[in-house]
């Protein structure tokens, strides 16, 4: 995302006297923000310290220009105070600046990482961070435990005029949009864009193109973005993963859309106005 500033990913806080500070307090997966009409902004130290935020426990992510960010979490019993409110990360979209919003994405995911690596997978000894880079060292046998990303591919499939568009079985609500998938071990982008296609909707697609990416913090996705084009067969929908999809002409009628947070939204947009 284009934003006009620049982040600058850190592991340790800057050692001289504290430049200005954003701290992004996140109770579990929900951000605890003062909304301000349809914006949202950040509470400050002192106000997280009041609510005995744990800054010892924190986590230094880096510089936005000059700014300082550090994650830190909550406990649960946390309760938002007056004119402040805990949001999930989607609702936040458009209403946080662009550049922070990002940053808040990378601060839930390390604040995750922390959470569920707190013991070595290996032998279950407490980890402690590693002194040089992020990650979690087991001090008894070693392993070391990085932040998890899960890549998945993102498509869109044309066919001359029209673009196919599924509705997904776990999509909350009903609306359409295009194809996605983890990628398995082993495999590469592009055989994961044509392994998810063939599965889901039972068609060949040839030029598959890198499109963008999107960190996609819900938990901890990576989201590659292709498009492809129509080489053969006729749409089968897979079973319990895809309850109907369909080629959608440019200019015809349109099904409810993901909402612009989205690569998906932007795959759809970029087909809708080329
Ligand atoms: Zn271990």
């Amino acid at each position: 995302m284009l934003t006009g500033q620049q982040f600058v990913p850190g592991l340790r806080p800057p050692a001289q006297a504290p430049r200005a500070a954003a701290w992004f307090a996140f109770r579990a997966d929900r951000l605890l923000v003062r909304p301000n009409g349809e914006s949202a902004a950040l509470l400050d130290y002192e106000e997280l310290a009041a609510l005995g935020a744990d800054f010892e426990a924190g986590h230094y992510l880096g510089r936005l220009d000059d700014v300082d960010c550090y994650a830190v979490s909550l406990d649960e019993a946390v309760e938002a105070p007056a004119e402040t409110s805990l949001e999930g990360l989607r609702a936040l979209f458009g209403r946080l600046p662009d550049a922070y919003y990002t940053v808040a994405g990378r601060a839930i995911q390390i604040l995750h990482w922390d959470l569920t690596h707190r013991f070595c997978g290996r032998c279950g000894e407490p980890t402690v961070h590693a002194p040089s880079e992020r990650a979690k060292l087991c001090p008894k046998c070693g392993l070391l435990s990085f932040p998890r990303l899960s890549p998945a591919v993102i498509m869109l499939v044309q066919r001359g005029d029209e673009l196919l568009l599924a509705r997904g079985s776990a999509f909350p609500e009903a609306f359409y949009s295009v194809l996605a998938g983890f990628v398995e071990p082993g495999e590469s982008l592009e055989e994961a864009v044509q392994r998810e296609i063939r599965e889901e909707v039972g068609l060949e697609v040839r030029d598959v193109r890198y499109f963008g990416s999107q960190p996609w913090p819900f938990p901890h996705q990576l989201m590659i973005g292709f498009t492809t084009t129509y080489a053969a067969g006729e749409i089968q929908p897979q079973a319990d993963e895809i309850v109907h999809a369909a080629w959608f002409a440019r200019h015809g009628e349109l099904p409810r859309l993901p909402g612009k947070l989205s690569i998906a939204r932007r795959l759809i947009d970029w087909f809708l106005e080329h």
